[in-house]
């Protein structure tokens, strides 16, 4: 979708540094950290936020947490901890309309989250 910042990151139009891809989603380097380990994993498909997905994104949801769950162990956090979040609209914290996972991990994570 043409203004999409994460669009532009799929379609190389942004300098990205670029952990995993395949046909259906990208993980890249969270350009503004929140712990040692910060990565977004997206769909390459332009989904706005985690209400317009639909039954037939099912299996895309569950592909990224199988990424995201191996990029964790290829990370070294997979024992200690880590932790996968997704933020939806304006008071769930969602600043970048194109859904992402973070997967945060290498430190303590507080609860309840701020
Ligand atoms: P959220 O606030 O949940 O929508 O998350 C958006 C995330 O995108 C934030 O953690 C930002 O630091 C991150 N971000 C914004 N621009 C870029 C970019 N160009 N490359 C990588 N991450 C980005
Ligand atoms: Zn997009």
């Amino acid at each position: 979708m043409k203004d999409c910042l994460f669009c532009k990151i799929v379609n190389g139009e942004m300098n990205t540094d670029i952990i995993y891809e395949d046909e259906a989603i990208m993980a890249f380097q969270d350009i503004e950290p929140q712990a040692p380990v910060h990565i977004l994993i997206i769909p390459k498909k332009h989904i706005s936020t985690l209400l317009d997905l639909e039954k037939e994104d099912e299996a895309l949801i569950g592909h990224i947490y199988s990424v995201a769950v191996q990029l964790a162990r290829d990370n070294g956090i997979a024992e200690d901890g880590f932790r996968i979040v997704s933020n939806c609209n304006e008071k769930g914290g969602q600043s970048v309309y194109h859904i992402h996972f973070h997967l945060l991990g290498g430190r303590n994570m507080q609860w309840p989250p701020g």
